[in-house]
């Protein structure tokens, strides 16, 4: 799992990106508001860990950017700031949860990984939708117990629609998810992966819908069980 850890304050931010580390995140750490939004361009991303009081970009407008970009990562708010109107308008923005400084690693991590199960719906590596399992770590898919012969970018769509069942997703949303794979991947592409996908599902209880002029949602069919 991929954090990008945005803090000005090197002591913090080293304690932070080493702890992270150690824990098994693959972090990277940048000291800024416009690296942070560089860096999201650019890559995949699963948690953003955000400061507010930036020099430059405050965090808030950070977040606002990115929401406004669909980037919907989970974002967890470091704020030294006690003023309660700076935490309710970080949420407001779209922040998914924040801690006041100084963080204790342990709960950093244990809010990290309740944003992540909050986010896939799952307490499990393992996602069980219709007769399609999907599982997380291995990142090979089933349907009917089978193994999907999926290429990784197929994979990555397959995933990220599977994750974010009944909700439509854009054609941008999806080249975001995967961007770190192929960051001049088009639109095209992605309908050629979202079809291929389809045809490998076969009738396992699940489709992946079209959703004319928006994208796609995948959900279970009625006689998914
Ligand atoms: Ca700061």
């Amino acid at each position: 799992m991929r954090i990008l850890l945005v803090e000005d304050d090197r002591e913090l931010g080293q304690a932070v990106l080493s702890s992270l580390q150690h824990e098994g995140y693959a972090t990277d750490w940048v000291r800024d508001g416009n690296a942070a939004l560089h860096a999201l361009k650019l890559e995949h991303f699963d948690l953003l860990l955000l400061d507010l009081g930036l020099p430059d970009l405050d965090g808030r407008e950070v977040i606002r950017i990115l929401r406004q970009r669909n980037q919907n990562l989970p974002v967890l708010v470091l704020t030294a700031r006690d003023a309660i109107e700076s935490r309710v308008r970080a949420l407001d923005l779209g922040a998914d949860d924040y801690m006041i400084k100084p963080v204790e690693i342990a709960e950093l991590c244990a809010r990290i990984r309740a944003l992540v199960r909050r986010r896939t719906g799952t307490a499990t590596p393992r996602l069980q939708l219709g007769l399609l399992e999907l599982d997380l770590s291995s990142k090979q898919a089933f349907a009917h117990g089978r193994a999907l012969d999926c290429s990784a970018r197929e994979w990555s769509v397959l995933e990220y629609l599977a994750l974010h069942a009944g909700q439509v997703i854009s054609k941008e949303q999806l080249i975001q998810a995967i961007a770190n794979w192929d960051q001049m991947l088009s639109a095209n592409a992605i309908e050629a992966y979202v079809h291929r996908v389809r045809s490998k599902l076969g009738d396992c209880g699940v489709v992946i819908r079209t959703v004319r002029g928006f994208g796609y949602m995948l959900s279970e069919t009625e006689h998914g069980s």
